[in-house]
């Protein structure tokens, strides 16, 4: 790519419903292209290892703005620094998960924001819930009061036509609408995180409230 970083997210920016809020995936990425990112703008990043994060966060001490998302899959001896150093958590995959995030964020006095992955086709590669197991949880999610879920997220399978992604875009929205018909006491469903660099378009018009974005805007990770 021979635009700049800046030149990307202005507009990528640009393009965007200004409802859209842009996650910039900076995985990878060294903290120099954060302070590029965020000089564009940019408040909120991504990332998906702890480790990797916790040392960038290290060296952009002095941008105390920033909003910090985690992505990625989430064991659980690495719950307690994720909610350290997260203000989201876009993973949380599964009930004991959120269990033990629960437990963890009453210890630390955090009310971290939380989304819940899920898979609306089956999909041997990733994690998250299926449509059935969801609903059977929401209960037990419902009681998680140190967690303040606030919608959905998801990753089509790799290979689908775009007609396919839209699919599946459409049905977790139509998901995420169910689910708030139910009327849950602490289970919000405002927010839709879907669509990365290949596929943010179909998100968008499908409902996606957070997009996460990497390659398109800081380049090809090695
Ligand atoms: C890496 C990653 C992204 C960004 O992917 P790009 O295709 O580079 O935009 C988004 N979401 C998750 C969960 C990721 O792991």
């Amino acid at each position: 790519m021979t635009s700049s970083i800046s030149e990307r997210i202005t507009t990528i920016r640009a393009s965007l419903p200004p409802s859209v809020r842009l996650i910039a995936v900076s995985k990878t990425f060294p903290a120099e292209d954060i302070r590029a990112a965020y000089a564009a703008g940019i408040r909120d990043f991504g990332e998906n290892r702890i480790q990797e994060a916790a040392s960038k966060q290290a060296e952009l001490q002095d941008l105390p703005d920033i909003t910090w998302h985690f992505i990625g899959g989430l064991q659980s001896n690495k719950a307690k620094k994720a909610l350290e150093l997260f203000d989201w958590i876009h993973s949380v995959d599964n009930l004991k998960l959120a269990l033990r995030l629960n437990q963890l964020a009453e210890q630390l006095g955090v009310t971290p924001q939380v989304c819940l992955q899920v898979k609306l086709l089956p999909d041997s590669n990733k994690s998250g819930w299926s449509v059935p197991e969801l609903l059977i949880d929401l209960s037990a999610l419902n009681q998680c009061k140190n967690l303040q879920i606030q919608g959905l997220m998801t990753i089509p399978p790799l290979g689908l036509t775009n007609a396919e992604k839209i699919n599946v875009f459409q049905n977790t929205y139509k998901l995420a609408q169910e689910i708030q018909a139910q009327n849950w006491s602490h289970l919000k469903m405002e927010q839709l995180s879907m669509g990365m660099s290949g596929d943010y378009q179909l998100a968008v018009v499908s409902g996606a409230t957070m997009v996460r974005l990497g390659t398109i805007l800081f380049g090809n990770r090695t």
